[in-house]
């Protein structure tokens, strides 16, 4: 993989991945790498990423979580397999030097159901978060946070169930986007019904960073031997959006 050109090398390519973040830079390693089980592709990708900075991509703003607690069985095993390629990061690299490790905290979450606030440890400090309750589908680039939301949701839920809490500041806050798919708050991934050699990866629905592997790995499968060879991933397939026939997950943060 040749990273940071500018300028595409060649006039054609067999595989172009539009965002190169973490789901398109996953699709790509799992196509291109030699650890990768796809060694069988020999074709060319293109990732073409309009803002290489990442800055206000959703995966420079995850809260960088794998979990196991999911409804749907097919979820869990993908982020098992989350787990098994962070666990084995170094041997997936290929055991290269300059790959660096991935320090790994295990903790708890805390979901609080009827306000939707979360909580957990965060080395010293505490991360909690909400969605809005107005929650309108907002332009790309706009990032506009509500500060109010600490004072008058996230604080109250959280001192009314931990009273230590009425005593914590904000040190720091962001905002940033989920793509949500409002049908079954699950990914789309897989071919498009209609135009050809057209491949979904997207509508993550707040757990695409910990899918990234799984997804990485099936799409590439797909490009390479037209079909999924470790994880079937047809179930969250765009067929279900056409027919309006939602593959639930109800476990959403
Ligand atoms: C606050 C927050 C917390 C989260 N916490 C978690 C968590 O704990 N665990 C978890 O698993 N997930 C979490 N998520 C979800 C996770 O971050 C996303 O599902 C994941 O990052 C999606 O990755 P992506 O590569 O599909 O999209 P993005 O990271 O948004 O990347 C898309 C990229 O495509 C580029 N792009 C878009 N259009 C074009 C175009 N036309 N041409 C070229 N480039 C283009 C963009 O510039 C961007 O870099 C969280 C999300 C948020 C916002």
């Amino acid at each position: 993989m040749v990273a940071g050109a500018s300028t595409p090398r060649k006039h054609s390519y067999d595989v172009v991945i539009i965002g190169g973040a973490m789901i398109g830079s996953s699709i790509a390693w799992f196509l291109s790498d030699p650890n990768s089980n796809n060694a069988a592709f020999d074709g060319s990708v293109l990732v073409v990423e309009r803002d290489p900075t990442y800055e206000n991509s959703s995966t420079s703003r995850t809260n960088s979580c794998m979990r196991q607690q999911f409804s749907n069985e097919l979820n869990i095993k993908i982020s098992q397999f989350a787990a098994e390629f962070v666990r084995n990061f170094a041997d997936y690299m290929g055991n290269d030097p300059e790959a660096p490790e991935l320090a790994v905290n295990h903790f708890g979450y805390m979901y609080l159901a009827p306000s939707g606030v979360h909580v957990r440890s965060d080395g010293d400090v505490y991360l909690a978060g909400c969605a809005p309750d107005d929650d309108r589908a907002v332009d790309h680039n706009n990032l506009r946070m509500d500060r109010d939301i600490w004072e008058e949701k996230v604080w109250p839920a959280l001192a009314h169930r931990i009273p230590a809490f009425e005593r914590t500041k904000v040190m720091t806050q962001w905002a940033g986007h989920y793509a949500y798919n409002t049908l079954d708050h699950n990914v789309v991934v897989g071919p498009h019904n209609e135009v050809s050699n057209f491949i979904f990866a997207n509508g993550f629905s707040g757990h695409g960073l910990q899918q990234s592997p799984a997804i990485g790995r099936g799409v590439a499968e797909l490009i390479t031997y037209n079909e999924y060879r470790t994880l079937d991933l047809t179930p969250l397939g765009y067929d279900r959006i056409a027919r309006r026939e939602p593959f639930t997950e109800t476990a959403i943060i």
